[in-house]
């Protein structure tokens, strides 16, 4: 295997074209052998130039990083030649996909995570933005997520060579078997932190308290979920974050319920205004409202006042106020009110059998009234 040309210009395996010329011209400074006032300068100058030469061309510093070399020779995997090709020959072809993946990359994306958050009926019907609180995995602020002690960089992982997988050989009756597994040193990412922040201790990562303000839209119903990109756990060194997604409990309401867009509730009126017709105040969710019950009102009449209703999720306006009309029949009426109720019965040719009406009459009198 050829020397660690990243170690050797101290960058991360990740380092911009930018980044490794920096450091080369840095080193090369420093360990120019007519100048420099190190013992093994020439030889320290005559590494570096090469890893440069290397990095500093995109083609072979992507041979390099695939196969240890930047030279067009096969790849050597320690004389067992291709793993694929061995698991072919025992297994048959559907191993051929199994080549070695090489590295897993150092960073990786954090994990998602999910809370719930509680709304009033009124918040979920106009919308509102809201803190809930976390304790999870954020990006350390010492090393900014790199794992690294601040100045320090990322080295090849001596226990997997850079590879990230450790194989090993076993014999058995049907031959020799590789398997290959994740090197536990490095994670399987082939590199170690040389010097692992101290915050962190080398994750890149610190659990913490944190509020995260989540915007709901108006007109969201109970059971829905929202993503909120970006708030989840932080990347592992240096990864993306996870997202967060939060479950809406949304409240009920005593008096209201939801259809839709509709804001549906029920209203008692009596009896003489629904003959009458009147107008009657009724709670909704912007304060109180004046709805006209017309003369003549039935049982189940439904009044609808436009745009009083529940804000439209991601659309403009609102939905309707429906009130369901409930007529209020008197259950017990005085010997006044008896008697004007059957003089219109009278006047309307309703009056029920005479002698239920005149037995009636007889208990009030009896009762003093
Ligand atoms: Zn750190
Ligand atoms: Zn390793």
């Amino acid at each position: 295997m050829a020397a660690d040309y990243y170690a050797l210009l101290g960058v991360s395996r990740a380092a911009s074209q930018d980044e490794i010329k920096r450091a080369y011209r840095k080193l090369a400074r420093e360990y120019h052998p007519d100048t420099s006032a190190h013992g093994d300068a020439e030889e320290r100058f005559k590494q570096i130039s090469a890893a440069y030469e290397v990095l500093s061309d995109p083609g072979r510093r992507e041979r390099y990083d695939t196969f240890g070399t930047a030279e067009n020779a096969a790849p050597n995997f320690g004389g067992f030649g291709d793993l694929g090709d061995i698991m072919e020959t025992f297994f048959g072809s559907g191993f051929g996909t199994r080549r070695p993946r090489g590295p897993r990359p150092a960073a990786q994306r954090g994990n998602d995570l999910e809370t719930t958050l509680k709304l009033t009926f009124r918040e979920a019907a106009f919308g509102v933005t809201k803190e809930v609180s976390l304790y999870a995995a954020a990006m350390c602020e010492s090393c900014k997520g790199s794992g690294c002690e601040p100045g320090t960089f990322r080295i090849r992982c001596e226990a997997c060579a850079g590879a990230g997988e450790v194989r090993s050989v076993q014999r058995s009756i049907f031959g020799t078997m590789m398997t290959s597994r994740a090197c536990g040193r490095c994670d399987g990412t082939g590199e170690v932190a040389a010097d692992p922040c101290r915050t962190c201790a080398g994750d890149g990562r610190m659990s913490a308290a944190r509020m995260v303000a989540v915007e709901v839209p108006g007109g969201i119903e109970h059971g829905t979920t929202l993503r909120v990109r970006g708030h989840g756990e932080a990347g592992v060194r240096g990864g993306e974050a996870g997202d967060l997604y939060v479950h809406m409990s949304v409240d009920g309401d005593p008096v209201f319920h939801r259809e839709g867009d509709d804001l549906v509730c029920r209203l008692s009126v009596p009896l003489t205004q629904a003959i009458l017709g009147a107008q009657i105040l009724v709670d909704s969710l912007d304060g109180a409202e004046t709805i006209k019950v017309p003369p003549g009102t039935q049982p189940g009449a439904v009044v609808r006042l436009g745009g009083k209703g529940i804000q439209r999720l991601g659309g403009r306006g609102r939905g309707d106020l429906v009130v369901h009309l409930d007529i209020e029949i008197p259950r017990k009426l005085s010997a006044e009110q008896r008697a004007i109720v059957e003089q219109l019965a009278d006047v309307r040719g309703e009056l029920p059998g005479d002698e239920p009406s005149k037995k009636a009459r007889l208990r009030d009198k009896l009762r003093g009234k």
